[in-house]
């Protein structure tokens, strides 16, 4: 059998994949199998921050492997020590949950609100609230907190105390929290798979200043809009607000699984021995993965990032079929007028990956994709949306 009857035969159906085997790559090319090449306008999800088989990246990951490729959380590492280190001072939060993936920095954010505000406001304000059209991750808790009944149908009884409200109305957000019975707010900056929907910087003040005032927690997922993807190293600060709470993951080791939930000094001595854990959580070579991704995101590194989505939105804005471009930095959301989905074939077929977010085309490129790249993209995307 080749890879497409092996993957249909064995491997469980969860995933609508596009028809190509992907074998190789370098910087922001891949290869399939038949050796066509493509620009990737992706990045497996925003994952791949440097793109494909980047040296430095490289040199990092085999560094670490020569020396200790896993330790339990039962003795030192440096790696992760350093990297904990790195996030800390870069942010200003206090202290680092390590985990795996961005479903598990969520889950490790939902414990640390729930474990707080039962020991600061009394075991029944446990309610999670998020925004409607969010996306938080696929576990049975982290499912619970997404906004979007569709993704709860068929798994049934979810975990309890989690409520949605619509963003930008903060009004409705009052009335949940009127009850007292709400520990934490949870919110993405730009909600990526609800459609690369950037919130309003206005509401999103507006909402840190009522939730300080209320002493709930601020807590935001940067799974996918951390690591330099949005032009600053987390999109928050962008936003001007101080979080709690930080989760992210996708990017943050540039190919590797890794999450990572930054806590605030409020909440730095919430966990206690035993109290939460992850197996392969820290694990050396993501870290040092990791390590190697965030040292490179400096403040020029970032500036850069933010010229390319300048120059990539230049080239798209109000060219014909269209309608609108959406997101912020290198996270681009584009309305189309024809259906998303045969924009992304018709650029697949012309050698350009993307992907899709809603009824949208998601471009989600390596952070140091090379601008001509960038230009050779951006045409073959306008030409599949004029047509
Ligand atoms: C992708 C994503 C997640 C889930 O991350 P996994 O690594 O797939 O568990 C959670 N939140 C946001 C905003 C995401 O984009």
């Amino acid at each position: 059998m080749n890879t497409f009857e092996l993957d249909k035969t064995y491997i469980a159906g969860t995933y609508k994949r596009f028809p190509i085997e992907i074998v190789s790559g370098k910087g922001s090319l891949v290869k399939d199998v038949n050796g066509k090449e493509y620009i990737d306008m992706g990045s497996g999800i925003a994952v791949t921050s440097f793109g494909i088989a980047d040296e430095e990246w490289i040199a990092a990951v085999e560094q670490q492997i020569h020396s200790v490729q896993h330790m339990s959380n039962l003795y030192y590492t440096a790696p992760c020590a350093r990297l904990a280190e790195a996030l800390c001072l870069k942010t200003g939060m206090a202290k680092v949950f390590f985990s795996n993936s961005g479903a598990e920095a969520n889950e490790c954010a939902i414990k640390a609100a729930r474990k707080w505000a039962a020991e600061n406001k009394g075991p029944a304000c446990s309610t999670i609230v998020t925004l409607e059209n969010s996306f938080h991750g696929r576990t049975l808790t982290t499912l619970s907190a997404t906004g979007q009944a569709h993704y709860h149908e068929l798994y049934q009884p979810l975990t309890p105390g989690f409520a949605s409200f619509p963003a930008g109305d903060l009004e409705a957000l009052k009335k949940l929290c009127s009850g007292g019975t709400v520990a934490a707010v949870l919110i993405e900056c730009v909600q990526g798979e609800g459609g690369v929907v950037a919130l309003d910087p206005g509401f999103v003040k507006e909402l840190d200043a009522f939730l300080k005032e209320q002493n709930i927690l601020l807590m935001v997922d940067e799974v996918q809009t951390g690591n330099g993807r949005t032009g600053s190293l987390y999109a928050y600060m962008q936003y001007g607000i101080r979080p709690d709470v930080v989760s992210t993951a996708k990017g943050l080791a540039g190919g590797l699984p890794m999450g990572a939930t930054l806590l605030s000094e409020k909440l730095a001595d919430i966990f206690s021995y035993g109290d939460h854990g992850s197996t392969f959580g820290g694990n050396p070579v993501a870290a040092a993965a990791a390590l190697s991704v965030v040292s490179r995101l400096t403040d020029d590194f970032l500036k850069d990032v933010t010229r390319k989505s300048e120059l990539l939105r230049g080239l798209l804005k109000d060219a014909p079929g269209i309608e609108a471009l959406t997101g912020l930095g290198l996270m681009v959301g584009i309305k189309t007028t024809r259906p998303a989905s045969e924009v992304i074939a018709d650029c697949m077929a012309n050698g350009v990956l993307c992907l899709a977010a809603k009824d949208k085309v998601r471009l989600l490129p390596a952070l140091n994709i090379p601008d001509d790249l960038l230009i050779k993209a951006a045409d073959v995307i306008k030409t599949a949306c004029a047509k």
